[in-house]
């Protein structure tokens, strides 16, 4: 999978604190996850990760798993990866995934997952 940030992945980078997004990772989105093969995007070809998520979600992409968002979660909170639909659900169930715990409302009810990566912050 193609990463397009010039940044070399830095785990060590990764905020102790929600909200600073200077450390995150651009990915760009595999094939399946565009609109034009099937998928939700449309007007954009990547996202930004949290450096402890990188591998994880490569993984996830790898299985053809639609992922909307994520967040390692930064020491805080738990770290969660979002899903696009009910059969992205089920591979997650397929790969040992657990739901979340996170609040959520009715449309993201089944489609958030507790992330397997733990946070590795700055010392
Ligand atoms: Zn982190």
């Amino acid at each position: 999978m193609e990463k397009i940030s010039t940044k070399l992945i830095g785990y060590n980078d990764c905020p102790n604190e929600l909200g600073i997004y200077s450390s995150m990772i651009l990915l760009k989105f595999p094939d399946f996850m565009l609109k034009e093969n099937g998928g939700y995007y449309h007007s954009k070809n990547s996202c930004a990760v949290d450096p402890c998520l990188v591998d994880e979600i490569l993984y996830l992409w790898s299985h053809e798993i639609h992922t909307m968002g994520c967040c390692c979660g930064h020491g805080k909170i738990e770290g969660s990866i979002t899903v696009w639909r009910e059969e992205d659900a089920s591979k997650m169930i397929y790969l040992g995934y657990e739901y979340s715990n996170i609040e959520t409302n009715e449309m993201l009810k089944g489609l958030i997952f507790k992330a397997k990566s733990i946070h590795r912050g700055v010392k």
